[in-house]
């Protein structure tokens, strides 16, 4: 089967989309630990493995010889190393035929903290010896489009990323691109990384402007010092440890680490990444 975990989540829902696209559902399997919120997915026809990252003896059933498994990175920050390998070692105790792992954006080289984890995952499935594909996810333009309610407020995009350059794409792109290496001729994608970002790289401040321009409101960029930022977006009620998250990920921006572009992402899914003006679009006209 083609398995993918994390499939009640943004990502692994999109990457389900595009597979029963093209593989009839009966060959694909999603891994969930909340079955209800999965029933859609049953529904049309995925077959549903309950397990939790965090319980390894759940992941006992998760994985059989020869799937083809997509692991999608967990969302509990300071966790996932642990939970990884608790995935990690499910599936090289069912023989797997080929993990593939949403890693960050330039692998080892990413140097900043919310890239740590993924670092170390990828240590990880490369000790296992599994055949493995890495999926080094650049940001996603949800990241900031998600997140337009404030600055429509206060007419302002707030960093410290200064004039730092970010080649996002958007969600549906880099789901895109896990479902063609899940299904595609895997002897293509076995044992290789790819770098997977956007077309376009784009600065904060072109973001402002794009935003203004598509709601006709003004909207001012700031790039403040990394203490002002942190208090600014503590003062807003951002909990501490997700707003230093956020402040060195804007350093990381600025020296330039989320701009790197390979091509890969556009080679992989066969056509453009999605501009950030359209994932723009999308997000002022569901507001
Ligand atoms: P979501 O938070 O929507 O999805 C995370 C998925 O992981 C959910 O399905 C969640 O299950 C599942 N999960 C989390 N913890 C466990 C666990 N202990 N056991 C089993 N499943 C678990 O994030 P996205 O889909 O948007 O992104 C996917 C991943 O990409 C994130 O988890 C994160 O690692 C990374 N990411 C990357 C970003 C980027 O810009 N490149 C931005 C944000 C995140 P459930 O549905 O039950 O909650």
């Amino acid at each position: 089967s083609i398995v993918v975990t994390g499939a009640t989540g943004a990502l692994g829902r999109l990457v389900i989309d595009v597979l029963l696209a093209d593989v009839p559902a009966a060959s694909v399997a999603a891994v969930v630990r909340n079955k209800e919120k999965a029933a859609d997915l049953a529904e049309r026809g995925v077959e549903l493995r309950i397990a939790d990252y965090s319980r390894p003896e759940t992941l006992a059933d998760a994985f059989e010889a020869g799937d083809r498994v997509l692991l999608i990175s967990g969302s509990e920050v300071g966790q996932r190393v642990a939970q990884h390998a608790a995935v990690i070692d499910a599936a090289k105790a069912a023989g797997v035929a080929q993990l593939a792992y949403t890693g960050v954006l330039g692998g080892d080289e990413a140097d900043f903290d919310l890239a740590a984890e993924h670092k170390e995952t990828e240590r990880l499935i490369l000790a296992s010896g599994l055949p493995y594909t890495f999926l080094r996810n650049g940001w996603y333009s949800e990241n900031y489009t998600a997140n337009l309610a404030p600055v429509l407020a206060h007419g302002a995009v707030v960093s410290n990323a200064g004039e730092g350059r970010i080649a996002s794409a958007a969600r549906a792109d880099y789901a895109a691109a896990a479902a063609a290496v899940l299904t595609g001729p895997a002897e293509e994608h076995l044992n290789r990384a790819y770098e997977l970002s956007g077309d376009t790289a784009w600065s904060l401040a072109e973001y402002a402007a794009e935003v203004a321009a598509q709601s006709g409101r003004e909207i001012a960029y700031s790039s403040v010092p990394a203490e002002a930022h942190l208090a600014i977006l503590t003062g807003a009620g951002v909990p501490a440890p997700f707003a230093e998250i956020l402040v060195d990920v804007d350093r990381a921006v600025e020296h330039g680490a989320l701009a790197l572009q390979t091509g890969d992402l556009t080679r992989l899914i066969g056509r453009p990444t999605t501009p950030i003006a359209v994932s723009i679009k999308e997000a002022l006209n569901a507001s």
